[in-house]
């Protein structure tokens, strides 16, 4: 018998409960991944996603061809790829990870609906992508949690699976044709310093950032010049790292720096479970508001002053262009750069989505839109009027501003905290550094924003 193990945000051998189900019920498998046009259409490709993936199923390759098979890939609609393999191979069972979002769902009914007709079964594995499915642990009368305390004290009561070990071996059948495999080098316009993907540099990355960073997580896991937070979300993003076996390494070591990264997995999980039980939030209000976003010319200067780092708040334009140049930006600067959109510049939460989206490694529905809306007020933020201070923040979480300094060189002459308020130089001072105003003054934005949301 053969069974088909269809791979979609779950790129890796180890931990894999559909690979895992495939074995035991056959005695060949066909490990596919199909680069489908739809999941482009649908904005989820960008040059930097697409690069990662392309190491992710180089490495999926190898990872199965040191157990005896190999990763077949074909080009084309999902759904109609599978019926011509399941076709071509006679398999009776096809094993997959159960998706969180709209698309991933419209998908899999599709697939069950056309599975059928042909008499092959689809099983649906949960617990793949997330620790805890979407749904599993509810509020009384609701169907998800939309306060995260709560929903963490629920999750950390959840029994946790353990982890499975890689397959020793499998069989592919030996005539089943594939694409080749596209490398990173050929994907254009991607960041310079785009992070290496795959199942052996997530597993390292795991094992080294576990033993080196963990202890002292909950101290620094906001200091931006420090960068000490593990850089696994595109890892997780792409299912190259299980975030179940991330919880359990971690937990086994226990201490108050395991339970704080836990607590942001659980993060992870908990804007899932939002978003399987609200699609639409993925661009419509979690919490309506009345909010009139600025529009028209001025706005759309502002807006292109913020992506392109240049909008005179250093500590601003220094995130920005580390996600330009990485693909990439610490929890800190995303928070602070993402409120500064939203409530200092008040531009409209998806604009600002919208570019993240198209730079991310790590660009995820779930965790993007809904962090946009947590920080916006229009998601599940139980203050949704707080308003992060961009001066304040640079000083609290790069206080001596080596952040600033490695992403905006032409401040890089400026020392210690003086470079995040580059407006107070004088003279000659001010004159020798190439660098822009504030596009605003923040207590004139603290009343455009209070004004606006209070009649929002
Ligand atoms: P660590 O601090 O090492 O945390 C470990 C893991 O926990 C992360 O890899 C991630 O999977 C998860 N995690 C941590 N914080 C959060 C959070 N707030 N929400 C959900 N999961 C979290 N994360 C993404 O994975 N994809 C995104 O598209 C994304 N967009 C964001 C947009 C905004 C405006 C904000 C404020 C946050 C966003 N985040 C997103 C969450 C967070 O910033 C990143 O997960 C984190 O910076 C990744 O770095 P790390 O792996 O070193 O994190």
């Amino acid at each position: 018998t053969v069974s088909v193990v269809l791979y979609t945000a779950d790129l890796r051998v180890h931990d894999h409960p559909p690979l895992r189900a495939a074995l035991e019920g056959a005695q060949e498998v066909v490990p596919l991944f199909v680069r489908d046009p739809a999941v482009d259409r649908a904005g989820f490709a960008a040059p930097n996603r697409l690069a990662f993936l392309a190491d992710c199923l180089a490495d999926l390759d190898r990872g199965l061809a040191d157990r005896g098979g190999r990763l077949v890939v074909r080009e084309g609609d999902t759904v109609s790829e599978v019926r011509t393999l399941v076709r071509q191979t006679g398999a009776d069972e096809v094993h997959m990870a159960a998706g969180v979002t709209a698309f991933a769902r419209e998908r899999e009914a599709r697939l069950r609906k056309a599975l059928e007709d042909d008499g092959c079964r689809l099983y649906v594995h949960d617990g793949v992508v997330t620790v805890v499915p979407p749904g599993d642990v509810l509020p009384h009368g609701s169907d998800h949690f939309a306060v995260f305390t709560p929903y963490y004290r629920r999750w950390t009561a959840e029994p946790l699976r353990t982890p499975l070990s890689a397959p020793a071996s499998l069989r592919v059948p030996s005539d089943v044709r594939s694409e080749r495999i596209r490398r990173r080098s050929a994907v254009a316009d991607v960041s310079p310093g785009l992070a290496v993907g795959g199942e052996s540099e997530g597993r390292r990355l795991l094992g080294s950032w576990l033993a080196r960073h963990l202890d002292t997580y909950q101290e620094r896991h906001d200091d931006l010049a420090g960068d000490v937070t593990s850089r696994l979300s595109p890892h997780l993003h792409f299912g190259a790292v299980s975030a179940t076996e991330a919880v359990h390494r971690a937990g086994r070591r226990g201490g108050e720096g395991a339970e704080a990264f836990v607590r942001q997995l659980c993060w992870r999980d908990f804007h899932h479970q939002v978003l399987a039980a609200r699609p639409e939030a993925a661009g419509a209000d979690y919490r309506p508001r009345q909010d009139r976003w600025r529009r028209g010319a001025d706005a759309e200067a502002d807006l292109a002053a913020w992506r392109e780092g240049r909008t005179g708040y250093p500590v601003v334009d220094a995130a920005m262009r580390q996600l330009a140049h990485e693909g990439w930006m610490h929890n800190r600067g995303r928070l602070i750069t993402a409120s500064f959109l939203v409530k200092t510049l008040y531009i409209d939460w998806r604009e600002g989505a919208r570019h993240f989206l198209s730079l991310l490694v790590d660009g995820d529905v779930a965790n993007n839109q809904l962090n946009w809306q947590w920080v916006a007020g229009t998601g599940t933020d139980t203050r949704p009027q707080r308003v992060l201070n961009p001066v304040r923040q640079a000083k609290r979480y790069d206080p001596d501003g080596s952040y600033v300094r490695r992403w905006v060189p032409e401040l890089a002459d400026l020392d210690g905290p003086a470079v995040h308020e580059p407006w107070r130089l004088t003279g000659l001072d001010r004159a020798s550094v190439d660098y822009p105003d504030p596009l605003v003054e923040l207590p004139e934005a603290l009343e455009r924003f209070r004004q606006a949301r209070s009649a929002a």
